[in-house]
């Protein structure tokens, strides 16, 4: 089974030091789920691990998915599938480009059909769980109750988890952060980066996520850490991937851990935090990513 091929005893609390850091009595702690797996790393097998098992019982023999051509969600989709003995199909968005992103090669070499839609059908399809056809389609970005449950359980993977004052992740459709939430004691407060430009309806659709009990934990979502845009990646983001990496020999992608990291740097800067808090940021994973780049562009 899939389970067998991860590295779940790889998974480490990476703590940060700066000056900042230290100044304001604060403490910054990285989990590293991408040490996972290179091709599933991070929160991408946490969110379809429920829906294997639900498709698995459904006696279903196919998985289908959505995402675009930089989604990790394909990617992550394929390889899984393939481990635990489905067949399945990819929606992409857009016209079939004439050379498949990193990310699409990897998701047909795990035998994925790759089928490529127009914009508005991909709006119409993407975004709901259901069957048909025979096929067990998950929501573009695993984005459902069964997601958020199994993204859930990567708060199991560090001690202590109710020491930390803050817990920050990187944002796609919230999935992950749903899940984070539902783990999340009363005391600490939720910190989501979104990696997209104006994703104005993500509180709510988070909120649909939740159990009506866990409506009310703190919840702050920043919009403006996006850099221009999904996957946009300046040469002023990939400075920082640099930097981080060399000063904390801390790799992360240009999609999100980046951006989440550094919005955490500025946060701290800009006094964000109450003086003396313990801080946990989730690395998500995510560096499969990173290979769409040309390879001078990144020392890692
Ligand atoms: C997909 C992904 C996210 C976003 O997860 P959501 O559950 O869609 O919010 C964050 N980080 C990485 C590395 C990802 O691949």
């Amino acid at each position: 089974m899939l389970e067998s091929v991860l590295h779940f005893d790889k998974i480490i609390t990476q703590s940060i030091y700066t000056e900042s850091i230290e100044k304001q009595h604060l403490s910054l702690d990285v989990l590293r789920t991408d040490l996972i797996h290179e091709v599933i790393s991070g929160n991408k097998w946490f969110k379809l691990s429920k829906y294997l098992v639900d498709a698995e019982q459904k006696g279903f023999h196919k998985i289908g998915t959505f995402g675009g051509a930089y989604s990790n969600h394909l990617a992550a989709t394929a390889f899984a599938a393939k481990q635990a003995g489905f067949e399945s199909i990819g929606i992409v968005r857009g016209e079939r480009p004439a050379k498949l992103s990193h990310t699409l090669e990897a998701a047909a070499a795990n035998g994925m059909e790759l089928n490529f839609v127009s914009r508005s059908e991909y709006r119409q399809r993407s975004q709901t769980q259901q069957t048909s056809g025979g096929v067990y389609w998950i929501a573009e970005g695993g984005c459902g109750i069964l997601g958020a449950e199994g993204a859930a359980d990567i708060l199991s993977f560090i001690k202590n988890p109710d020491q930390y004052n803050y817990l920050i992740a990187a944002v796609g459709t919230g999935t992950m952060l749903a899940g984070i939430i539902n783990t999340a004691g009363s005391h600490q407060s939720i910190v989501g980066i979104s990696a997209m430009k104006g994703n104005t309806d993500l509180k709510n659709r988070i909120e649909d996520l939740l159990p009506s009990e866990k409506k009310s934990q703190y919840l702050c979502l920043f919009h403006d850490y996006h850099f221009g845009g999904y996957a946009k990646h300046p040469q002023k983001l990939i400075d920082f991937m640099n930097r981080i990496y060399y000063e904390h020999n801390l790799p992360t992608d240009i999609v999100y851990t980046s951006k989440a990291m550094y919005a955490t740097f500025d946060l701290i800067e800009k006094n964000y935090f109450i003086p003396g808090s313990k801080i946990l940021l989730v690395h998500s994973g995510g560096l499969q990513g990173n290979f769409s780049l040309d390879p001078q562009t990144l020392r890692f």
